[in-house]
């Protein structure tokens, strides 16, 4: 059996058939911001590995990095001991994150990562007395990631909540925020969530959402105006607020954290995804003293959650590398082109009859089209067109690594133009 059969017979890839998989391209190399494909071809890639290759492949500060540790100790238990790494990392989280979040709890990965700040709530509200706080609630159209108590919070439509009825706690929803990033604010857009909060609080222990971009609910782009209304909303009821920035942290959006744009502090962030460059699976959950301390109190008097690669120092050494990168501050410059170039070059599509919206921000463009998206047919002429962009649903869509050049760029949003001219006639 050759690889490709062997692949389709017996690997599961995310989000696709077992019966009958969309097509898998085999990678063997990967450098900058291309991939390199067995049969040879180089595709540009615009996704950066679901948004986590921000400073592109094979990066020699990160291998560097990588290369440093793995030659010292790849992982220890985090049980009873700690490491350099792993205090390296967790003074830079809590120095470039909001104000307050001075607590910092490692995870393997963004759902895990989800999961501990559910836990972290309600284990707070607990041990203050608030026994009965035990719901979450949330905007519609968010992602939160595939676990159970992370799925419980996302999109009830998206996240097929009707196919886990019986298996996922029921928690409270309010419409997805309308305006949308770059419209004048309407105050009327979170009148629903305070309803919501004003009816069930005494049952509510913290609000997720994911800041100003709702990435894989939807990719929508909403104003910042909305995220401080649920912050005044959460202090005025008494509920906690949870920043899920797994998607959106590091400068994806032209802030360092997407709630800059709103500047707020949130109880809890969960960070994931670019925090290792795209290297390693890890993320964090940051809460602020206040939590901490109040988990902790009376009984059992301890967090009761510990992963067994919890503050692995591989990751963590390449974290820290990746975000010294960051701090090196480049992405200041490389988002609001990437930003102005995308603006200039998907425009256009606004033109063409199967197209419902286009929208940018920071190094995040979206075009969403009025029907779903064939993925197979686009990703073949994609690949063809020596680029790589995965579409899902409605939604072409890209966030390219952050080191991409002007002309690298312009292969992307040309090949979007083409594949949609091929597939989708006016
Ligand atoms: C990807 C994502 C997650 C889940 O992270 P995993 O590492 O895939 O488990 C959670 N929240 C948001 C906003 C995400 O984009």
């Amino acid at each position: 059996m050759n690889n490709t059969e062997f692949d389709k017979r017996h690997i599961w890839h995310p989000y696709t058939s077992a019966i009958n998989p969309l097509p898998c391209y085999e990678v063997v190399g990967a450098s900058g911001v291309e991939l390199i494909l067995v049969g040879g071809e180089k595709l540009v890639d615009g996704m950066s590995s679901w948004w986590a290759a921000v400073h592109g492949y094979n990066h020699p500060a990160l291998n560097q990095a990588a290369h440093k540790q793995i030659d010292a100790f790849a992982h220890v238990m985090f049980g009873g001991l700690t490491h350099q790494p792993a205090i390296d990392l967790c003074r830079k989280l809590i120095d470039i994150t909001p104000d307050g979040l001075n607590r910092v709890f490692l995870a393997d990965s963004g759902s895990v990562a989800v999961e501990v700040a559910i836990k972290m709530a309600l284990q707070y509200w607990a041990c203050q007395g608030r026994s009965q706080k035990v719901k979450l609630i949330a905007p519609r159209n968010g992602y939160h990631g595939d676990t159970f108590a992370a799925m419980a919070v996302c999109d009830p439509i998206n996240g097929m909540h009707s196919l886990f009825q019986k298996s996922l706690v029921e928690h409270f929803f309010a419409p997805a925020p309308q305006t949308q990033f770059d419209q004048t604010w309407n105050a009327d857009d979170v009148l629903p969530m305070r309803e919501i909060l004003e009816q069930h609080h005494h049952d509510i222990a913290a609000l997720i959402l994911e800041p100003v971009v709702q990435g894989a609910g939807g990719m929508r782009l909403y104003h910042p105006e909305y995220v401080k209304a649920c912050r005044k909303l959460c202090d005025e009821f008494n509920v906690l607020l949870i920043c899920d920035e797994i998607a959106t942290g590091f400068g994806r959006t032209g802030k360092l954290f997407a709630c800059e744009h709103a500047q707020i502090s949130p109880d809890i962030m969960c960070l994931g995804k670019a925090l290792t460059g795209g290297y390693l699976t890890m993320a964090a959950t940051l809460c602020t003293d206040e939590v901490a301390e109040g988990t902790c109190v009376g009984d059992p008097g301890v967090f009761m959650h510990g992963p067994t690669y919890m503050g692995n120092a591989l990751a963590c050494a390449v974290a820290n590398a990746s975000i010294d990168l960051i701090l090196e501050g480049a992405w200041q410059q490389q988002i609001p082109r990437i930003e102005k170039q995308l603006l200039e070059e998907l425009a256009i599509l606004n033109d063409f009859e199967s197209v419902a919206d286009v929208r940018v921000l920071g190094a995040i463009g979206v075009v969403e089209m009025k029907q779903q998206v064939n993925v197979a047919d686009i990703q073949q002429i994609f690949v063809e067109k020596g680029v790589w962009i995965r579409p899902f649903g409605k939604l072409i869509y890209i966030m390219p690594p952050y080191i991409i050049e002007p002309e690298q760029l312009k292969k992307l949003t040309s090949a979007i133009h083409f594949a949609i001219q091929r597939l989708y006639p006016n």
